[in-house]
């Protein structure tokens, strides 16, 4: 069995939707894992930002537009009039429910329920399609299986366990099985979602929860590229790349994989596929266990950080320094990303402000703090071992013109980040490509 997902451009219009149906029909059992229609989750995510403020026209108009969106995708995907009006019920039942909120109390629990209304709609949408063309299809709501735990992770029994239940339910015959990606049950049986972008992390859950053959990432781009194609020309597509590689591209800012999703495939050894729906015989990336020595593979950026510099003459070297700063990250469930030491200080950086001044109150009593808004990481990920003599000169060659705030090597063998201003991002990641590839 294999996995194929496909993202929000890849279903993004009808004729989009019957392309991908024509890419996942040929033979072989496959569960296919779909993100909502380009732009949906955008919108649901600015009415849900209406809902809250009760700008109930705010909400309407951007509810009416999403909605006549998804009639004309009906309108152009169905033939068969009992297909076209099963598709125009459908999509009017799901956006009669995000229209009862806007008269409702609204807090987080309807926000995720409005934020799955996308991957809901797409799903079905596409089932009937492929329904109406003969094929024998099952839709398996992702709500029923997909779920995490009270510290927010996957939880991958019951994941495993419900899959398998509801799957056993069909013949072996079904070769075809669609499911939403993204949204998912938290620990108290209500709805939520795997973060943005996280349809990638469905299919990867799917993937390992089943031990697939393989599992197939189909996007609007002919793989990884070494560098991120939104600020850099000519950037080209890496044909096979480490799950170590492209985990740490991912979570340093690759958009192309959500930044978790490589783990699962890792840990189940399963080879990640990352093709494009708009050229499908395109070789794309293969992401496996094959390690590839004494190269650079490529450079991502994250963005949106705060770097805290805490410095304390008295306490550095005294034991317990640095586990009194990481509890107070941790009391804040804040995750650090990056950390750079000196005989008098800690910088560290995170990307999650939500209890900023908490950390800071509690960090100051013991130490002065500086902090330093609108950071970005740039990382070069590749085979970086100490032996690796002259990598570290071209990067720094490269980047001499651009200010550069943290350095983080050692941590792992296949990464070097540097923390930088925002303003410089773009000319970091071009003035890199140039120099390393
Ligand atoms: P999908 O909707 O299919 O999940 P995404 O928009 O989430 O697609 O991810 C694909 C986009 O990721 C590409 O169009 C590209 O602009 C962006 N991207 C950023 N970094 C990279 C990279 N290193 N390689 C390829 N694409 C990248
Ligand atoms: N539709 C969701 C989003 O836009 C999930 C995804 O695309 O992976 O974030
Ligand atoms: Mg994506």
């Amino acid at each position: 069995m294999k996995v194929l997902k496909f993202g929000g451009t890849s279903v993004g219009s009808a004729q989009r939707m019957r392309e991908v149906a024509d890419l996942v029909t040929g033979s072989g059992r496959k569960i296919v894992v779909l993100s909502a229609m380009s732009g949906t989750t955008n919108s649901l995510v600015e009415i849900a930002n209406y809902l809250y403020k009760k700008n109930y026209d705010g909400a309407n108009e951007v509810i009416n537009r999403l909605e006549r969106g998804y009639l004309d995708t009906v309108n152009e995907l169905f033939r068969k009039e009992d297909f076209k009006h099963k598709g125009l019920e459908l999509v009017k039942s799901h956006f009669d429910y995000i229209k009862s909120f806007t008269k409702d109390v609204f807090t987080v629990f309807e926000e995720k329920s409005v934020l799955a209304q996308g991957e809901l709609i797409t799903t079905a949408l596409f089932n009937f399609y492929l329904q109406e063309n003969g094929h024998d299809s099952v839709l398996l709501p992702a709500l029923d299986f997909m779920r995490t735990n009270k510290n927010n992770e996957p939880d991958t029994v019951y994941i495993r366990e419900n899959l398998e239940r509801i799957m056993g339910e069909y013949s072996d015959d079904i070769q075809l099985f669609i499911t939403q990606g993204y949204i998912c049950r938290n620990a108290f049986g209500e709805v939520d979602n795997l973060q943005r972008g996280g349809s990638d992390y469905t299919a990867s859950l799917i993937g390992a929860a089943f031990d697939v053959e393989e599992i197939q990432i189909w996007t609007d781009i002919d793989g990884m590229h070494n560098n991120d194609p939104r600020y850099v020309e000519d950037t080209q597509s890496i044909a096979e790349i480490s799950f170590d590689e492209a985990a740490e591209l991912a979570y340093f800012g690759a958009k192309i994989l959500h930044p978790t999703s490589v783990l699962p495939a890792k840990l189940a050894n399963i080879p990640v596929k990352v093709l494009n729906t708009m050229d499908p015989d395109a070789v794309g990336t293969t992401i496996s266990s094959s390690q590839h020595k004494d190269r650079i593979t490529a450079v991502a950026a994250k963005d949106g950080l705060t770097a805290i510099k805490i410095k304390s003459g008295r306490m550095l070297l005294a034991f317990g320094f640095m586990r009194k700063v990481f509890e107070i990250f941790e009391s804040y469930k804040t995750p650090i990303d990056m950390i750079t030491t000196s005989e008098v200080g800690v910088s560290v950086t995170i990307d999650n402000n939500r209890h900023l001044e908490e950390i800071l109150d509690d960090l100051r009593k013991f130490s002065t703090v500086e902090v330093d808004y609108d950071q970005v990481i740039v990382c070069v990920v590749g085979d970086l071992v100490a032996e690796n003599k002259g990598y570290a000169n071209r990067i720094f060659e490269a980047l001499k013109d651009i200010p550069i705030r943290m350095i983080s090597y050692g941590g792992s063998e296949h990464n070097i980040s540097l923390l930088i201003n925002a303003n410089d991002k773009k000319a970091a990641l071009q003035a890199l490509s140039a120099k390393l590839f």
